[in-house]
């Protein structure tokens, strides 16, 4: 048969060089990888066996087997699982089909140079490259005619060989093994005890046995059984290495947290152990079992578009799909782990599960009891909570505008800055601190926490004391939009119309004073409308600001302005509302206009106009003209 030399495609090339010359202490992760692919691809047959009982194969006990061979220096993972065809070695082995291959690149080469990064990245098979410097892979699909052999040594080219197949299906991947002669601290991959303990640490709850051959030296007894002193013999057994037991059908009390995380790291590739744990078991009428894990950081690919989500699904032990997005709602989707139904068919397709009563009852469950431990952690885990609320706060915020079942319990969840506290604050607290006299609950939204700080919006609530809660997320735009009120009381965007801060006398007292302010710049007001007409529908004197000028606000139904930029930058351009520009009638500026030229009153119109949409962070239309007509009032002045 030929034998074909073909190159890899560029990506993967660059994942081999830093795998080979990868300073990663803990090398001995490839063998969880090399395991956990074996232990996919029997799950993969086993199911294929489920839908279909007549394949030779099914009555095959499923095993993955370690063979170290000590003088040749090599190590063989071999399963029986179901085998790859050509076509598929090569869209597998050759080339990475991950979205988001060049950000996993560059992340992955910055973690060469902290090398304990590297666990993290899940570089599967090719991790084989950090211990040797040939591998070779012979598959054989169930089935197939064809036996395939593929060989390489991890420079930038790889061979494929073609034989029959001999009937028996599964993979054999063979490592020759570096010698890594200057390090002391180097483990040999072809030794018993260092493959023994790696399997234990990394791939115990591996449900299908990993055997290996062990040698065992045993006193050599005489003819009454006593041992013959200097006398052994060797014998060689098959010993299973791992306890296999599925760690989610286990009692909670008898897993160590360990094992527990042992696992996480498996179902994640995370290198870092989960900051929670959440285990479910339902009885009854609906029988399954939860296993689901909060990671302690964001996933690399978190906030890819196309970024895969859900639990793996499991009927009867076996292995149905990963990412099952259907068992959970989206704001969750941060949640990893297992679930493992009986009542489902082993048949059940994603179609199938979107339309299911049972899994909708499932999810619905799911979805109450990650709440729960949630609310929990709020109340008595504040600093672990907070943490949690840092990585995936804005995607459980999600919820509040999109599943109403569960609006109030996750409007409790919440987390906000806030101009009052230097920690995050709930909106119960924020209740809880609200002043007297205070009727609603205030928010602004914008860019950033800087931002907001120091927004014209802010002057008149911090005048009053009154606490505004800094929303800066894109997603809160929508979200505090949903909340109409919490605990009876109304949320208000300051800086939308209608922001009524006082009290009635104070009301009237500044409705009067406004009211002769505005007899006296009545002009002036014409004016400066005219002079802004394109992008402001109304010109008004308000008592909302006490040091700046002028600011825009929307009008209450009204987009807000940064909602509106939003929008655009995702291509959804939406008619511009007309904003309007709030005055204050106290600000010297506006005395000092009454006394220019109309033509200069309209210049200074335009200034404030630019100036307003810069406080508030938008990008003002013409900043050329707007330089010019700066310098120009500062040659004037
Ligand atoms: P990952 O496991 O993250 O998908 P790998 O590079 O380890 O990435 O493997 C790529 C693919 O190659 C796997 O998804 C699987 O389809 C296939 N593969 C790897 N090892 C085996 C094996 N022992 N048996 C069958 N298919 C395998």
């Amino acid at each position: 048969m030929s034998v074909e030399t073909k190159q890899f495609q560029a990506e993967v090339k660059e994942i081999l060089d830093l795998m080979v010359h990868s300073l990663y202490s803990h090398k001995e992760i490839f063998l969880r990888e090399l395991v956990s692919n074996a232990s996919d691809a029997l799950d993969k047959l086993r199911y294929e066996e489920a839908k279909n009982a007549d394949l030779a194969t099914s009555g095959d006990e499923k095993y993955i087997r370690l063979i170290p061979n000590k003088d040749g220096k090599t190590l063989t993972v071999q399963d029986n699982g179901i085998g790859m065809t050509e076509d598929e070695v090569l869209s597998n082995i050759g080339t990475i089909a991950r979205s988001g291959t060049k950000e996993f690149l560059k992340k992955a080469k910055e973690a060469q140079n902290s090398p304990e990064l590297i666990g993290q990245f899940g570089v599967g098979f090719y991790s084989s490259f950090m211990v040797a410097d040939k591998v070779r892979l012979e598959t054989e699909k169930a089935g197939s005619q064809e036996r395939i052999i593929w060989e390489s040594t991890g420079d930038g080219s790889f061979t494929i060989e073609k034989i029959p197949a001999t009937g028996k299906q599964g993979t054999a991947i063979t490592l020759s093994l570096k010698t890594f002669e200057d390090d002391e601290s180097a483990q040999n991959f072809a030794d018993e005890w260092t493959l023994k303990s790696t399997i234990k640490k990394y791939s115990d709850f591996i449900e299908f046995p990993i055997k290996m051959e062990v040698t065992k030296e045993e006193p050599e007894l005489d003819d009454e059984g006593n041992a013959i002193e200097g006398k052994t013999k060797t014998t060689i057994e098959d010993e299973t290495l791992n306890s296999r037991k599925a760690i989610w059908l286990r009692e909670p009390k008898d897993v160590k947290d360990e094992e527990y995380n042992e696992f996480y790291k498996h179902v994640t590739h995370d290198w870092t152990e989960p900051v929670e744990r959440v285990f479910y078991k339902a009885e009854g009428s609906q029988e399954f079992r939860a296993l689901m894990f909060i990671p302690s950081k964001q996933p690399m690919d978190y906030n890819y578009r196309d970024a895969k989500w859900g639990l793996s699904l499991y009927v009867n032990r076996v292995f149905i799909m990963d990412n099952c997005e259907e068992l959970l709602p989206p704001h969750l989707r941060f949640i990893k782990g297992v679930i493992e139904a009986n009542d489902l068919s082993l048949n059940v397709s994603r179609e199938i599960l979107q339309k299911d009563r049972q899994i909708l009852a499932i999810k619905k469950a799911l979805s109450s009891k990650i709440l729960k431990t949630l609310k929990t952690l709020l109340t008595k885990e504040r600093e672990k909570y907070e943490g949690i609320w840092q990585n995936f706060g804005s995607t459980i915020k999600e919820g509040i505008a999109n599943d109403f079942a569960n609006k109030a319990k996750l409007e409790e969840l919440a987390l906000f800055h806030s101009n009052e506290t230097e920690k995050l604050t709930t909106l119960k607290e924020y209740v809880e601190r609200m002043k007297d006299g205070q009727k609603e609950i205030y928010y602004i939204t914008g860019e950033s926490l800087k931002q907001v700080e120091c927004s014209p919006y802010l002057e008149k609530l911090k005048q009053k004391n009154y606490e505004v809660l800094f929303c800066v997320d894109p997603v809160d735009e929508w979200v505090l939009q949903s909340i109409t009120k919490f605990d009876e009381k109304d949320l208000r965007s300051i800086t939308k119309e209608g922001l009524e801060l006082d009290s009635e006398e104070e009301k009237k007292q500044k409705e009067e004073e406004l009211k002769s302010k505005e007899e006296e710049y009545k002009s002036l007001l014409r004016t400066i409308q005219g002079a802004v007409a394109e992008n402001v529908k109304e010109v008004k004197l308000s008592p909302r600001l006490v040091d700046s000028p002028c600011c825009l606000v929307s009008g209450a139904y009204d987009p807000s302005a940064r909602m509106e930029r939003m929008m655009e930058s995702m291509g959804q351009s939406m008619p511009k509302s007309k904003r309007i520009m709030e005055i204050n009638p106290d600000h010297p500026v506006f005395t000092r206009m009454q006394g220019l030229a109309e033509d200069k009153q309209k210049e200074w119109a335009e200034i404030l106009y630019n100036q307003a949409l810069l406080t508030e962070g938008s990008p003002i239309e013409d900043p050329m003209k707007f330089s010019k007509q700066i310098a120009n009032l500062m040659s004037e002045a």
